[in-house]
C-alpha cells in the first residue's frame, strides 16, 4: 500500500541555467507530495499514521521557510546551500534528508503555469 501527504508552499528561485525569465528571481505555488510504501499494520489498519508522515514532511519543509509568520510561506531555493536551485534538485535534497526515517520515500513536486509541471524522484 502507499500513503501520500501533500504540502503546499510558495517556492522562489532563480535558475540562470534555464535562460529566459527564469534567470530572475520568481516564484511558483508548488505542491510537494511525499509517498511511502509499506505493509498495513493489521493492529492499526494503517501503513503508518498519516499524521506522523504529515508532521515529518511539514517540519522538513518548514526548515526552509525563513519567515514562519509570513503569508504565504516561502521556500527560497536559492538560500539552500549546495544545491543548484531547481525543483529537481530540491526534491532530491528532501529525499536524502528523509531517507534515514523513510528509506523508500518518493517525492514529487508539481506547479501550474499555463500547464501543469511535475517532477518526481525515482525512489
Ligand atoms: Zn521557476
Amino acid at each position: 500500500m502507499q500513503l501520500e501527504v501533500t504540502e503546499s508552499f510558495f517556492i522562489a528561485h532563480a535558475t540562470p541555467s534555464a535562460g529566459g525569465t527564469g534567470k530572475r528571481v520568481h516564484g511558483h505555488y508548488g505542491h510537494v507530495t511525499f509517498r511511502i510504501s509499506g505493509r498495513m499494520d493489521v493492529k492499526t489498519g494503517m501503513v503508518e499514521p498519516a499524521s506522523a508522515l504529515q508532521d515529518v514532511c511539514h517540519s522538513t519543509l518548514m526548515d526552509f521557510v525563513k519567515d514562519q509568520d509570513a503569508n504565504p510561506q516561502v521556500i527560497d531555493l536559492n538560500a539552500i546551500a549546495g544545491i543548484h536551485p531547481t525543483m529537481e534538485n530540491f526534491i532530491l535534497f528532501l529525499q536524502e534528508r528523509l531517507r534515514p526515517k523513510y528509506p523508500g520515500i518518493n517525492i514529487s513536486l508539481y506547479w501550474w503555469e499555463e500547464s501543469e509541471y511535475r517532477v518526481s524522484t525515482d525512489g
